[in-house]
């Protein structure tokens, strides 16, 4: 499907996704290119009544490309109908299209096409997708995780771009559909909130040149920073205060465990991800982890898990190996169980790969 070419001339290349050759000696000259298989853009072309769809615990990346796939969809004169497990955080709804997301119970059993955008397997669908009604439907399926476990019929994997959003500034300009207005809102939120404002260390050139194709076509860069990664509510601050009382850290992994309770006195259920960042910024750690207590769809005690690594050190590996996925910086699962013994068998995973990989070096 991915298809590697030598550079051409092509560093606005329209089909081309350039990344970083390794070792990168100079990032701009060392350069290859994913092609995009043109079976993807065929299947997109044959079906006009789609259903797209993207992860559970949705983050930017998630809005984005699945709202951005809804304008590129409309452009070229499809129906697109866009679902989600999830309801929309606040934080999402300034989003254009936001307000069109639908629920799984209005999620119908007859489409032409199924989009599966910034999920690295099925079950990540959540409940949008029916697999008795929804099985015989192709399923297109575009994202970026490394660990992606190939699950649609025709699969777009292109982990070295730093968001699906990315991959969707690609298939806009494949497909002829400008890179204005919504659309280009959109897929700057993915790329904004997957870097954590470009800050990751797989921001090249490459990402920072479709970040100004989106910012040339309207997108609003400080008013997406703004809205997502400088806002959040009090009480996340509360329920911070609270579980880093009881911050662990041993052998390079910092990590802190979140318990419905506490998430409960401080009026708040939610936290995505944003203490595992904050928490790889300690000098003192190379590994960190959040342990998040919940109950399941099925009533069953389960621990979310967030994990992230300083550079030279990979987290996504362990995480596909407990059933989740990611990337080598930042991943997550879900496992059944409590808080304490979820939390202890994982740390000493963490350990261990900490162990082994810090011997690497
Ligand atoms: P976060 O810690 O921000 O929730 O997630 C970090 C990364 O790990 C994201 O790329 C996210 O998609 C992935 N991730 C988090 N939790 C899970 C999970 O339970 N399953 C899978 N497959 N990926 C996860
Ligand atoms: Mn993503």
């Amino acid at each position: 499907m991915e298809e590697r070419v030598s550079r051409q001339n092509s560093l606005f290349h329209p089909y081309c996704v350039l990344v970083p050759d390794k070792p990168i000696t100079n990032p701009i000259y060392n350069l290859m290119a994913i092609v995009i298989d043109p079976t993807i853009l065929a299947i997109i072309h044959q079906h006009n009544h789609i259903l797209c769809v993207s992860h559970v615990n949705p983050d930017g990346d998630a809005y984005g490309s699945l709202l951005g796939m809804g304008w590129i969809l409309r452009h070229l004169g499809k129906n697109p109908v866009l679902a989600m497990q999830d309801r929309t955080p606040t934080e999402f709804r300034y989003l254009p299209g936001s307000g069109q997301i639908i629920n799984p119970s209005a999620v119908a059993n007859t489409y032409d096409l199924i989009i599966c955008l910034d999920a690295s397997s099925a079950d990540r669908m959540g409940t949008v997708f029916r697999a008795e009604a929804h099985a015989p439907i192709p399923l297109l399926v575009i994202d970026h995780h490394i660990t992606n476990t190939r699950f649609g019929t025709v699969n777009w994997i292109a982990p070295d771009c730093v968001a699906t959003c990315q991959m969707l500034v690609y298939l806009a300009q494949a497909l002829d559909v400008p890179l204005a207005g919504p659309l280009a809102e959109c897929l700057l939120t993915g790329l904004v909130t997957d870097t954590l404002g470009f800050r990751t260390s797989n921001t090249t050139p490459t990402v920072m040149e479709t970040a100004l194709q989106l910012m040339h076509g309207g997108a609003n860069l400080p008013n997406i920073v703004a809205r997502t990664l400088s806002r959040r509510s009090a009480r996340v601050f509360q329920l911070w205060g609270v579980v880093l009382a009881d911050l662990h850290l041993e052998e390079g992994v910092i990590w802190v465990t979140i318990s419905r309770e506490q998430m409960k006195r401080a009026g708040t259920n939610r936290d995505d991800g944003q203490l595992s960042s904050m928490l790889i910024t300690a000098a003192e750690a190379d590994i960190s982890a959040t342990f998040t207590e919940k109950v399941d769809e099925t009533g069953q005690v389960a621990v979310e898990c967030s994990f992230r690594a300083k550079p030279g050190y990979d987290v996504g590996a362990l995480a596909f190996e407990l059933g989740g996925g990611g990337h080598p910086p930042a991943s997550g699962c879900t496992l059944p169980g409590t808080l304490a013994e979820v939390s202890q068998r994982v740390v000493t995973a963490l350990k261990a790969a900490h162990q082994q990989q810090a011997a690497l070096k």
